[in-house]
């Protein structure tokens, strides 16, 4: 096939996006006449998402969600790396100005960026920078992990413990601080300490979204009082 032909097939592929936005936004309107009057007036999610880049794990497809529901960050890996200002904007504009209700850090089971972070490669930067972070989780969790023998419960046991990794991480923000030490302090408002940080895991491989457990004071054990950043009682009485 001539060159100029594979460039046309290539450039179909995009355009192959336009005629499958147009059948969805049919179908939304035959479902639901007034959807895109409603979204166009603007958005308050209840929830801030922040999950792995991979092309399996949209957050909206996992969980049969519409425009509108969550309010999504995604890197490799799931990361939540407190010098990231792409991370720390979208947090700050989702609890500051949104108020979400919930923060849910979803990983997944088969995730290229820890299996990159658990081989022994350079992989260049700035790929590599980013890849220390997961491999400082695998360091602080090394004696646990090296006890599985084998390779494929590893890795998943390692996709759980870096979601753990980085819920405590969102704790330890001054946004989520601040924000959970305002609510909690407004009983009559608010039910409880907002937002609740959740961890998850999804499995490609049967399409289910697992929540796991956070025990925020074993995992940060003596060094919480290192990451209060406000000495506030009715933040120790709360469940994340
Ligand atoms: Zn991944």
């Amino acid at each position: 096939m001539e060159r100029t032909n594979r460039a046309k097939e290539v450039d179909a592929e995009v355009g192959e996006l336009g005629d499958r936005n147009k059948i969805w936004q049919k179908e939304t309107l035959k479902v639901d006449p007034e959807f895109f009057t409603r979204i166009g007036q603007g958005q308050a999610p209840k929830y801030l998402w922040i999950g792995c880049a991979d092309s399996r794990v949209a957050a909206e497809n996992l969980i049969g969600g519409k425009p509108g529901e969550l309010f999504t960050h995604r890197n490799i890996a799931n990361m939540v790396v407190s010098t990231d200002t792409n991370m720390r904007s979208v947090l700050q504009y989702a609890v500051d100005y949104l108020q979400v209700r919930h923060v849910i850090v979803c990983g997944h089971y088969d995730c290229g960026g820890i299996k990159a972070a658990c081989s022994v490669k350079d992989h260049d930067l700035p790929l590599e920078s980013w890849l220390s972070s997961i491999r400082d989780v695998y360091r602080l969790h090394k004696d646990e992990l090296e006890a599985i023998d084998c390779d494929q419960e590893r890795h998943k046991r390692m996709v759980e413990l870096n979601v753990i990794e980085q819920c405590l991480n969102l704790f330890k923000t001054s946004d989520i601080q601040r924000r959970r030490r305002y609510t909690a302090s407004r009983p009559d408002e608010f039910p409880c300490a907002l937002p609740r940080i959740h961890a998850m895991v999804f499995s490609p491989a049967d399409g289910i979204l697992r929540r796991l457990n956070v025990d925020y004071r074993k995992h940060l054990g003596d060094a919480i009082s290192i990451y209060h950043l406000y000495d506030d009682p009715l933040l120790d009485d709360e469940v994340i």
